[in-house]
């Protein structure tokens, strides 16, 4: 019987997994390097923001099940181990740094005791876990047997809580019928209600995870492309998304154009995607990959023209209030922030940028230090010639259009997310750009 699982990386992913890795029972031990983090989970403070998530963190290390270590030795003796470190894009290329995949890999087994399971939960580049067998065989102890098995996540910043006690689906990719049952102990009470299994090899699992972040990817694109249309012929994208949408065979999710997706997976996953299909030689097979990721960043070009349009030609001098810094509502998580990257294009181009969001504040000063931050949405707002909505929190949206008009100079807003109550906001005196919709007085 299972009991004890070892989480080995507490950022967003590993934090959560272990919180929740003590909420169905189990005694959990999170390990990760960054000293700071571990001080703060250890007296059960979150150190980012995730709804729900601090209370389970608070619950479970004030009740004992859930404790956090520097030390990677203290985790030898779990049943289970799950790799949550980071994979983030390469300084010197597109592909992913599997470099911390490998030192904790390398850095537990040699401290293992007895047989061990280690179950990758990072996104990695295919053919990765096989690396790793390789490197856990090499350093294994005399007499222990540690295996890998793959079991990519697919929790969404945000609602990372529930995703995780109730993924829509667990992708088991395994090598031993052991390794398979461990798992299905360890998720008995997802897969006890109804949480469909799939069953699989380590290149299959490996592989489930990157091709649905580049279809998702693809999916935003691909409507960002039909706003592109849209903004050459007067269209109306979201009309012609909730068109497509209501056809079972594409449905509503992941077809809203706007600002494109940024954050700490999809963009480095499609790109580590790519990559990796061109160590394979079959490069040619995601080239379309190339254009899902051109189309994300025109749209935040395209943003900035607007804005430079709306103010006559020039940014120079012109305040601007940016409403939103994280890169989607939910999260204050602004790692490849679309919110952020226009915010400091304005910046470097003459205008008076103050940028609020409701939790992402810290991090935001953190990566673009030299940006002016506003205290709150009507700080930013103040004395305004133009506001752009650029993460679609819903503080942002309940914002009474009237009360806003007050504040700035200008009633002008570019909203990058198609997410305002359009006739609201041009009841209210507001001219309104949405991005491929056209332009309303
Ligand atoms: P993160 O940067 O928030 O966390 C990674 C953590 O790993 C950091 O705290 C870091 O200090 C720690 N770490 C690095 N090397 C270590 C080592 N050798 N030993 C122990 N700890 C180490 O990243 P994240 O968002 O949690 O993502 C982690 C992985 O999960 C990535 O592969 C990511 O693609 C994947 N993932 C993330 C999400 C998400 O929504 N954030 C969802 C699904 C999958």
């Amino acid at each position: 019987m299972t009991t004890t699982i070892s989480v080995i990386g507490t950022g967003y992913l590993g934090a959560t997994h272990a919180a929740c890795m003590a909420e169905l029972g189990f005694a959990v031990i999170g390990v990760d390097t960054d000293p700071a983090k571990i001080a703060d989970l250890s007296a059960g403070r979150l150190p980012f923001y995730e709804p729900g998530l601090p209370e389970l963190l608070r619950a479970h290390t004030d009740g004992g099940a859930l404790r956090f270590t520097t030390s990677i030795a203290e985790a030898a003796d779990a049943d289970v181990h799950f790799l949550c470190v980071g994979t983030p894009q390469r300084a010197d290329g597109l592909g992913a740094d599997t470099t911390h995949v490998r030192a904790a890999v390398a850095g537990l087994v040699p401290h293992l005791r007895r047989d061990a399971l280690i179950v990758g939960k990072s996104t990695v580049p295919v053919g990765t876990a096989h690396e790793l067998q390789a490197v856990a065989d090499a350093l294994a102890p005399e007499g222990v047997r540690v295996e890998i098995a793959w079991n990519p996540e697919f929790l969404r910043e945000g609602r990372s809580v529930e995703d995780t006690l109730r993924p829509d689906r667990l992708v088991l990719g395994v090598t031993s019928e052991a390794a398979e049952q461990t798992l299905r102990t360890v998720y008995k009470r997802a897969i006890g209600a109804g949480t469909p299994v799939v069953v699989t090899d380590l290149v299959s699992a490996e592989l489930v995870k990157v091709s649905a972040n580049a279809f998702l990817a693809t999916k935003i694109s691909f409507i960002n492309a039909v706003a592109e249309l849209c903004e050459a012929t007067g269209g109306d994208v979201t009309d012609v998304s909730r068109a497509l949408g209501h056809d079972a065979r594409i449905g509503h999710a992941f077809l809203k154009a706007g600002l494109g997706f940024g954050g700490g997976c999809l963009p480095k996953d499609i790109r580590a995607m790519m990559a990796r299909a061109g160590e394979l030689g079959v490069d040619q097979a995601l080239t379309f990959l190339r254009e899902v990721d051109d189309i994300n960043m025109r749209r935040r070009h395209r943003v900035v023209e607007m804005a430079t349009d709306e103010l006559g030609g020039s940014l120079l001098g012109r305040r601007v209030a940016v409403l939103g810094a994280a890169f989607k509502p939910l999260t204050d998580d602004v790692r490849d922030s679309p919110a952020l990257n226009v915010a400091a294009q304005l910046q470097l181009r003459g205008a008076q940028v103050r940028v609020y969001d409701p939790q992402a504040m810290d991090n935001a000063r953190a990566v673009f230090p030299t940006l002016a931050y506003a205290d709150s949405a009507a700080d930013a707002l103040a004395g305004a010639d133009l506001v752009l909505l650029l993460t679609e929190w819903s503080e942002f949206l309940e914002l009474d259009p009237a009360q806003a008009g007050d504040l700035v100079a200008q009633r002008r807003v570019i909203d990058g997310r198609n997410a305002l109550d359009t006739d609201a906001w041009r009841r209210a005196g507001w001219s309104y750009r949405g991005l491929g919709r056209p332009r309303m007085e």
